[in-house]
């Protein structure tokens, strides 16, 4: 292999040798790709296509022992270091341009264990492989609503989706994680071991280390829920909401309930005539058993009179992947995000006059449910510190050509900037895109971030770590 040269994280260029690299390429049981090589376009492609990063190399890793190689080459010779999970975060920090890339999208093995209700989860597994091992057995944890986001990501920075006003966050659930160190070092971290990692790792995004394995609680679900989407006209759209916002507020813990506003895809359900305009459609999903969940799901179903209602029972791993085909790769993504409270009118009545201006047909608002067992966690129990959340509203800007950057940015950011009086200050730090780093103190981690940086001080002074909503490790500490 011919020798390299690669961006260090002073942004300055280091070569490698042949042998540096004829070395770390024997040592591995993966594969070491240049550009140009077998396997090197698929490591570095991500989910949003706004980001062409090119690494000068990607170590595409097997396990634990191949993810401590490319951190120890990359700590000897301070090299820029991106690590990618399910390559799916809005930022696209699981790549870099000119540093190495460690890529874990092939380490996916899941190991359930059904009596002790936990699973074993490799760094590059997606959601829907966690969901399809553990519903085998009637089990699940909280993770997204999107089965091809990788669980890695997705945990490190909070998770939350159907099941977490039940459960709890997908960080609430994790019970111990094997992390390779700045220095290259695997330790275990749970609440008995290195207790500071175990409470960094969980919220504070990548910033500590590489997470080889997770192991996660799993409780009951299903295997059948009640689930589906109820979808109402736009010109009604205001009153629903209205009704949506009281009756959330009294829901069971098992229903889970988020209100998307886009224009309506051409699902078989719809009518040809409300393809392509705007709807509001209520996604909802009940953990419990079947018949409670009916319960449960009645009053939303009673709300106005909606264009189609496909709520029933369903597989709970089907329903995980009911929003992946609007959700595919390869789109142009932009987001922005905020944390509510509570969804004022005012802020019902800016969401709406946004949806009648949508810059391009795929885009659309969620606002996602949260609440329940989530808020009974103390903000200082983990570093995901947003714990009187009940909605997260998300606009979710999606377009096809880059001619179109421009505008769908630029809708994003109005609407942002509109909405922030009401909302609480806080972002959820794996909806924040590339250009947030102001938000990471104050709105990703407020009250946390102080202790952020003193444990990032002791596991990673010299910020190997920092392709990610970076924590600067603290100075003195
Ligand atoms: C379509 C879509 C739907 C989503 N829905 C939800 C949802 O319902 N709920 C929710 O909570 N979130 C959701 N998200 C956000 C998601 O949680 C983040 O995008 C998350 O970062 C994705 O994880 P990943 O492993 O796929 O991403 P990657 O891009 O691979 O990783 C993101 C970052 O995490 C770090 N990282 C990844 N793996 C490791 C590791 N093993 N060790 C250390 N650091 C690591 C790196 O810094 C990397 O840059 C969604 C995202 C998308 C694109």
């Amino acid at each position: 292999m011919a020798g390299i040269t690669v961006k260090t994280v002073d942004e300055k260029l280091v070569s490698l040798s042949t042998e540096t690299l004829d070395g770390l390429a024997g040592r591995l049981r993966g594969t070491l790709c240049l550009p140009g090589e077998a396997g090197y376009d698929e490591a570095r492609t991500i989910w949003n296509a706004m980001i062409d990063k090119r690494p000068a190399a990607v170590v595409r890793a097997a396990g634990a022992s191949d993810v401590i190689q490319a951190v120890r080459l990359a700590a000897e010779h301070r090299l820029l270091l991106s690590v990618r999970g399910g390559g799916h975060n809005i930022a696209g920090n699981a790549v870099c341009d000119g540093g190495l890339m460690l890529d874990l999208s092939r380490m996916v093995s899941v190991r359930v264990d059904p009596e002790a209700r936990v699973a074993r989860v490799e760094p590059g597994a997606r959601l829907a492989d966690l969901d399809k091992e553990a519903q085998a057995f009637g089990l699940a944890t909280p993770t997204g609503v999107n089965s091809t986001t990788g669980v890695a990501g997705l945990t490190l920075g909070g998770g939350f989706g159907w099941l977490s006003r039940k459960h709890g966050l997908t960080v609430d659930n994790l019970l111990s994680a094997d992390v390779v160190t700045a220095e290259g070092e695997l330790v275990h971290a749970s609440e008995t071991h290195h207790p500071d990692l175990f409470w960094a790792i969980r919220g504070g995004g990548g910033n500590f280390g590489v997470v080889t394995s997770f192991e996660f609680k799993l409780h009951r679900v299903g295997p059948q829920v009640i689930a589906g989407l109820i979808v109402h006209p736009f010109s009604h759209a205001r009153e629903v909401l209205h009704e949506y916002r009281r009756l959330v507020a009294k829901a069971p813990e098992e229903l889970c309930c988020w209100a998307v506003m886009r224009k309506a895809p051409p699902l078989p359900f719809l009518p040809v005539e409300v393809h392509g305009t705007e709807v509001l459609v209520i996604a909802l999903c009940c953990a419990s058993d079947p018949a409670a969940g009916e319960k449960a799901v009645a009053p939303f179903r009673a709300i106005g009179r909606p264009i189609a209602d496909v709520v029933g029972p369903a597989p709970y791993a089907a329903w995980q992947t009911a929003f992946d085909p609007l959700l595919t790769a390869g789109e142009r993504n932009y987001w922005k995000s905020h944390d509510f409270v509570e969804l004022a009118d005012g802020v019902i009545d800016l969401l709406l006059d946004a949806v009648r201006h949508l810059p391009s047909p795929q885009c659309e608002i969620f606002i996602a449910n949260l609440g329940g067992a989530i808020n009974r966690v103390p903000v200082e129990a983990t570093a995901y510190p947003h714990r009187n959340v009940n909605f997260v509203v998300n606009v979710h800007t999606r377009w096809s050509s880059a001619s179109e950057d421009k505008s769908c940015v630029a809708w994003a950011r109005a609407l942002y900037d509109a909405s922030a009086p009401f909302a609480t200050g806080g972002v959820y730090v794996n909806f924040m895109p590339d250009d947030e780093a102001q938000r990471v103190r104050s709105g990703a981690y407020g009250p946390n971030y102080d202790r952020l940086a003193r444990i990032k001080a002791r596991y990673d002074p010299g910020n190997l770590f920092r392709m990610n909503q970076n924590v600067a490790p603290a100075v003195g500490a």
